[in-house]
């Protein structure tokens, strides 16, 4: 049975990059996912600060370009001046795709991994599948997604996290091709919703909640959503495909290693807390992860994995908590709709600066 330096488990944002940069590094990696299509997706867009070249990906990704993102309540709309992105995930990952190197990376489709052994000391020997195939490697790395199969059972993420679900549609769009909008505030189900622009007068809206109690009805609270007068005027439904998933929205984790186990992505919670934006952090986390794990491979060494989890609390950790506190501040404004309304009037009186800094959870920049 062959030995691999890496075995990476889970083949989406964060398996993907990682394998990418490994590849690189010359190392003998092993991508598994349990999906036969590693194209399939239960959603296809997202938003993003991004900068998409940092990354290595081409202008190809970007479904829209943004210059406006506009805050909705009741009664209250306040318009941001800021450059993002609509990006196009499935390009995304194709073009990940294409940058894997076949010569040191084989990815496995339709392997569901479900168990693990591990040695004396606590090491993991091997991951193994649903027909009890076993997957050996000098480093394993979770990047199963809020799945977190090996994180959970190291105990580094509880086994029941809390999740924030979403739901989409894909509309036709009258609004303005460059303008995104967040609805905010009770009047939208209590939750929190969007609307991507596309191209071609398309749009996509979505609802989604932070709130476990919520979660149950998230389609009929977005058909409410389409009904509000505001929003008939931006999109029209005419089609029934539904599409979401589920983002971790558990404590801030700062700790994303076990022996030679390490994590990546929604598996240890890495998406920003404040607005779900997995793609851009867990990207910059994968890099950082596969640079650890390089020189840990290089030295054989893995206390040298340790840089990772260094590199991210220098980099992340106080944008993280700050986000999370903003998260649930967010949370209790926007089950008032009086509420929100005023905090987004008072948020007038801040530059489009500071309120873009909370947004992207990018804090680094505070007194520019
Ligand atoms: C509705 C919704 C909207 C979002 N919007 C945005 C957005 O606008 N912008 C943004 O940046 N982010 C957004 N995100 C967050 C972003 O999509 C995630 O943070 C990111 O995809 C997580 O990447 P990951 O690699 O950790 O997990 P995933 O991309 O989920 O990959 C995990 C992979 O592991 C595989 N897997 C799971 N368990 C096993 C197993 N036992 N064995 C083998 N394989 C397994 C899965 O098949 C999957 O391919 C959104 C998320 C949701 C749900």
């Amino acid at each position: 049975m062959k030995k691999f330096d890496v075995v990476i488990v889970g083949g989406g944002t964060a398996g993907m990059l990682l394998a990418r940069e490994l590849g690189k590094l010359k190392h003998n990696v092993l991508l598994l996912d349990r999906k036969k299509n590693l194209l399939e997706f239960s959603f296809n867009t997202l938003g993003s600060f991004m900068n998409v070249d940092d990354f290595g990906f081409t202008q190809n990704v970007i479904a829209q370009n943004i210059n406006t993102v506009s805050l909705v309540s009741k009664r209250v709309k306040r318009n941001i001046k800021s450059n993002l992105y609509i990006l196009d995930k499935k390009q995304i990952h194709v073009e990940l795709l294409n940058a894997i190197d076949g010569n040191y990376v084989t990815i496995k489709t339709g392997v569901h991994i479900k168990n693990i052994e591990t040695d004396n000391h606590g090491n993991f020997t091997a991951v193994l599948d649903q027909n009890k195939e076993k997957y050996i490697a000098k480093l394993f790395v979770d990047a199963s997604g809020t799945t977190g199969v090996l994180s959970k059972k190291v105990g580094l993420i509880a086994k029941k996290t809390q999740l924030a679900t979403g739901v989409e549609y894909n509309v036709k769009y009258l609004g303005k091709a460059t303008e995104m909008h967040l609805l905010i505030g009770k009047v939208f189900q209590g939750g929190y919703g969007w609307i991507f622009p596309l191209k071609n007068q398309r749009a996509i809206i979505g609802f989604g909640t932070f709130d476990d109690k919520i979660v149950k009805d998230l389609k009929n609270r977005l058909h409410k959503i389409l009904e509000l007068l505001a929003i008939k005027k931006l999109v029209i439904k005419d089609n029934v495909k539904v599409e979401g998933g589920s983002i971790p929205i558990t404590p801030v984790l700062d700790k994303f290693i076990v022996n030679n186990l390490v994590c990546v992505g929604d598996a240890v919670s890495q998406v920003n807390p404040i607005v779900g934006e997995g793609y851009k952090f867990i990207f910059e986390a994968a890099i950082m992860a596969s640079k650890a794990i390089h020189t840990s491979l290089e030295n054989n060494d893995l206390s040298l994995l340790k840089n990772y989890e260094t590199d991210w609390k220098n980099r992340f950790l106080a944008n993280y908590q700050r986000s999370k506190r903003a998260q649930e501040r967010f949370f209790k404004y926007s089950q008032n709709s009086l509420l929100m309304d005023y905090v987004l009037l008072i948020s007038k009186l801040y530059p489009d600066a500071r309120a873009i800094r909370s947004l992207s959870g990018e804090y680094g920049l505070e007194n520019s």
